[in-house]
């Protein structure tokens, strides 16, 4: 933490002066010093002598490293800071998370926070919006080798029968993962498994992936015929990239939000009527989005989703497949409809940096922090919040462009046109 040692100070010269000359490498360095933390301050004197560069903000931090190494970083040298705003309340009716939520989102973009927040105004005051989680499982597609499309179609049909085997299997791997099925897909001689679990409150991933090699290995060490894992990621997951098997499949959470938004609220709050909505979110976000040739159909789901993620120490890189989804809009009467569907929104409350200490404080805002009772209630809640989310700021960006306002939006809000003192 911070920049103090306790070892003497020629000794950190000494090992600041092996990592320049190359006779102890920045890997070795927490095995060498027995201590993550001044681990860290010594890469920091060490990158501050060959590169003249100032590092004392990213020194500034509250992380204990001796926590974190191992876990969720390698060669540390202290933190970035990112800003957390807070819009809300939002008022969720889901079947998980019920009541009114403040939603913490980490960015730099000026104009987000506030479109949220309007649209999240909007919505509670049509009384809320309605979540739920249509399918819940993480998934992993190991490839496997075999010598012919025979032989991959007889090693589909027997992995296929052996399921209870293989969930067994999974069994001795973890307590709360769970295979719930398996979807083969053969090209030629090659066979993908996309495996399906529940992973509890956990996004999962490790879990998928550590489940999936005791498989792939027990395949290999069972079935009579002739099949070699050559991939235990075989892309068909499909992880931190965008493709359609997700939005067709889902992957983590599918989840939906909507909500029914009063005429005279969309006039009073959001300054534009609800035709003049329904108009912009079928030019653009469906016709738009497909003459773009688009896997997305909505106008900035990435937005809050990454905010979201930051602020909660969800993997950010899965930002790719989570921000994926459609916005959907009617006229009914003097109202509006709408929903958004995020089919492959991956979040969980344990693991990976939801235990980092700012994260955890944000995931306890939303009352959702670590396992929930029953495990896997905490992980559904907060689909349900973050889809509600989504809904309030797509809400707002589509209203503030058939009102006219985007840009000067962002002039007031991005260009600080709003500062004070
Ligand atoms: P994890 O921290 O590796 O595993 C979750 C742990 O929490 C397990 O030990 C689990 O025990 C335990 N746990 C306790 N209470 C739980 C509850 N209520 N629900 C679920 N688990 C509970 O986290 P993960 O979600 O599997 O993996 C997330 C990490 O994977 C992130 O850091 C992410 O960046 C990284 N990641 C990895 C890959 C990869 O290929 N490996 C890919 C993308 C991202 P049991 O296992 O006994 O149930």
């Amino acid at each position: 933490m911070g920049s103090s040692s306790g070892q003497k100070p020629n000794k950190i010269e000494d090992l600041v002066d092996r990592l320049a000359n190359g006779s102890l490498t920045h890997s070795r360095l927490e095995r060498e010093l027995g201590n993550a933390n001044e681990a860290a301050l010594v890469r920091r004197l060490f990158l501050e002598r060959v590169t003249g560069a100032n590092l004392s903000g990213v020194a500034s931090t509250i992380l204990d490293f001796q926590e974190l190494y191992g876990r969720n970083i390698e060669n540390p040298i202290g933190a970035v800071q990112v800003p957390v705003g807070i819009a809300g309340p939002l008022r969720v009716n889901g079947e998980y998370a019920r009541g009114d939520f403040y939603i913490p989102l980490a960015t730099t973009e000026g104009a987000l926070v506030a479109s949220v927040n309007r649209g999240a105004k909007a919505i509670t005051l049509s009384g809320g919006a309605r979540a739920r989680v249509i399918r819940d499982g993480m998934t992993r597609a190991p490839l496997l080798w075999t010598p012919s499309v025979d032989e991959a179609y007889r090693l589909a049909r027997w992995v296929e029968e052996r399921i209870e085997d293989l969930r067994r299997v999974v069994g001795g791997v973890t307590r709360h993962g769970k295979l719930q099925h398996i979807y083969p897909y053969i090209i030629g001689n090659l066979v993908w498994l996309r495996l399906t679990f529940s992973t509890g409150d956990a996004m999962g991933m490790n879990m998928v992936t550590i489940s999936s090699d005791r498989i792939c290995r027990y395949i290999e060490e069972n079935y009579g015929g002739d099949a070699k894992c050559v991939a235990l990621s075989g892309n068909m997951c499909t992880d931190k990239k965008p493709a359609a098997i997700n939005k067709i499949l889902g992957r983590g959470k599918y989840v939906v939000a909507e909500a029914l938004i009063k005429g005279n609220i969309i006039r009073e709050v959001l300054k534009t009527t609800p035709q003049s909505i329904d108009l912009v979110n079928t030019t653009k976000n469906l016709l738009g989005s497909a003459a773009a040739g688009s896997l997305s159909f909505n106008a900035h789901f990435a937005n809050i989703i990454a905010a979201i993620f930051i602020a909660t120490g969800q993997d950010a890189a899965q930002v790719v497949e989570s921000s994926m989804g459609y916005t959907w809009t009617e006229v009914r009467g003097e109202d509006l409809y709408i929903s958004v569907t995020l089919p492959s929104l991956e979040v969980g409350t344990v693991g990976g940096g939801t235990r980092l200490p700012t994260q955890r404080e944000l995931l306890a805002l939303l009352g959702v922090a670590g396992g929930g009772n029953p495990p896997g209630s905490n992980a559904l809640k907060f689909a349900e919040i973050v889809a509600s989310a989504v809904l309030a700021g797509e809400l707002n960006l589509l209203a503030a462009i058939a009102a006219g306002q985007l840009a000067k939006a962002h002039e007031l809000l991005g260009r600080g046109g709003l500062r004070v003192g």
